[in-house]
């Protein structure tokens, strides 16, 4: 078992609820397919290819309470659809996304480049940020040379 998949269900073992069987089969292929920005109807679709029993209303209960539980989060890229990853463990910060209009393809952005701008923001507006959430849209290099 993946070490990623191993927290996740620790996480849920010391919440108050149960790791059922469902909720293990939504962990497991969330980290299978970790970098992808899956919709709920995608992951059920993947879920279901292993556990035909699960029902779309479980896979949707269960991706509410893992982002309640802040194992994943749920992100809407403006496409009308929520999507959804694994969070990243240890880091309560999210990281940026690079989405292209062109092709869809959603790159993930390793680096945060905004700690000058907070630290400006902090000093001019005397607030304390303790998070922030960006999305860059765009064109990636092959859609443009189309
Ligand atoms: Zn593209
Ligand atoms: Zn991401
Ligand atoms: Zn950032």
């Amino acid at each position: 078992m993946e070490r990623s998949t191993r927290e996740a269900m620790e996480r849920v073992n010391r919440s108050r609820y149960k790791l059922t069987r469902q909720r293990s089969k939504i962990i497991e292929t969330l980290v299978a397919t970790a970098g992808e920005h899956l919709s709920a109807e995608e992951i059920y679709g993947l879920v279901t290819l292993e556990a035909p029993d699960i029902g779309l209303a479980t896979v949707y209960r269960t991706l509410d309470l893992l982002v309640t539980l802040g194992i994943i989060e749920k992100t809407d890229f403006g496409d009308g659809r929520a999507r959804y990853e694994l969070a990243s463990p240890g880091d309560d910060h999210r990281h940026h996304h690079l989405i292209c209009s062109g092709c869809g393809i959603i790159t993930e952005v390793k680096d945060d480049l905004l700690d000058d701008l907070e630290s400006t923001l902090e000093r001019e507006y005397d607030f304390c940020i303790t998070d922030h959430r960006l999305e860059f849209y765009g064109r990636c290099a092959s859609c443009r040379s189309d």
